[in-house]
């Protein structure tokens, strides 16, 4: 498995693979329990792109939703909140592993490192 899936699928930390990234929920945690590597950056990392990838999954999740429901008929009236059910899961259930995978590409970018919260 690549690195990179790894960390994302796993939700581990991108420079021991073993640190979970979160203890519960969608907060994440601010080093990583195994290695101590800071997650939150020295000056604060920049995860807005972590969230934009939620959102961009989100909305093509929506439109395949729609064209797959297009090819099969007419649209009764409750699809958009269908539509709209299948684009806030996925943003919500796609949430960690956007954040796990932007974690890893912070970290090897050089964004992240052990200096801040060292042990
Ligand atoms: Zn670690």
């Amino acid at each position: 498995m690549p690195d990179w899936l790894h960390a994302t699928v796993r939700q581990r930390c991108p420079a021991c693979n073993e640190g979970r990234l979160f203890e519960r929920g969608l907060s994440m945690r601010e080093s990583c329990p195994n290695c101590g590597l800071n997650l939150v950056g020295e000056n604060g990392a920049q995860y807005g792109g972590a969230v934009s990838l939620s959102y961009g999954a989100g909305g093509i999740a929506a439109l395949l939703t729609l064209l797959v429901w297009l090819r099969i008929g007419e649209l009764p009236r409750w699809t958009v909140w269908v539509v709209l059910a299948v684009a806030v899961v996925t943003v919500i259930g796609s949430f960690r592993y956007s954040k796990s995978f932007w974690t890893w590409l912070l970290y090897r970018s050089g964004e992240l490192d052990h200096g801040a919260v060292d042990r």
